[in-house]
């Protein structure tokens, strides 16, 4: 599995201090039990976190510290644990939530919600799209969090493949398509809602709106 995108620095720190809330920890959670860089990564944060509080600094991580992190990690060869892959159809992240049904949105398109609760309305949801699968135009009123779990997709910002993380926010706007060959299943935090454009976002849009 190569994974080309990961999440930010800030959201590595924020999932490690567990000041990341529940809904978006869930998705990098799912990335992070894959990517053998961010779990070493979320490792030596929690390590740092941890030699804080004992010595009761109440400061925040600094960014220095952050980056001292990663170019120890990047020199670091003992990061090559096997990645967990779950073996049911989906993630573990999700293992303490009730996850409903697969139903279908659209042409090739499915989704599926677990039941997360969240302060500011982030929904956490699977969504499962056939090889060739164009999805819906669309922009964003708030984050959109990816992980990709199979299969893969493509849109301005490259190709996200098995375990890649992507963070979108209010100034995306994309129209993302699947990559022959492969179903494409996600695991998403989505806050805001989606702005979907053109008519078959309007079609789409009862559905997505969840
Ligand atoms: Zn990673």
């Amino acid at each position: 599995m190569t994974i080309t995108h990961h999440p930010s620095d800030e959201t590595l720190a924020a999932f490690a201090s567990g000041t990341l809330d529940e809904a978006r920890s869930i998705v990098v959670a799912a990335h992070v039990s894959l990517c053998a860089r961010c779990r070493a990564t979320v490792h030596a944060l929690e390590q740092i976190g941890g030699a804080m509080v004992e010595r009761a600094e109440p400061a925040p991580l600094r960014a220095e510290a952050i980056e001292a992190v990663m170019s120890r990690l990047d020199s670091n060869s003992d990061v090559s644990a096997r990645p967990h892959v779950p073996k049911q159809d989906y993630p573990l992240a999700l293992s303490p939530y009730d996850v409903g049904p697969w139903r279908r949105i659209g042409r090739g398109l499915y989704w599926r919600k677990a039941d997360v609760y969240s302060q500011d309305g982030t929904r956490v949801f699977m969504l499962k799209a056939a090889p060739g699968t164009w999805l819906p135009h669309h922009r964003h009123a708030g984050t959109e969090w990816t992980c990709v779990l199979a299969g893969a997709f493509h849109h301005d910002l490259g190709r996200y493949g098995p375990g890649d993380f992507d963070e979108a926010d209010e100034s995306v706007e994309h129209r993302p398509f699947v990559e022959q060959g492969a179903t494409c299943v996600c695991l998403v935090a989505l806050q805001g809602g989606l702005k979907l454009q053109g008519w078959i976002g309007r079609l789409l849009q009862p559905f997505v709106r969840l």
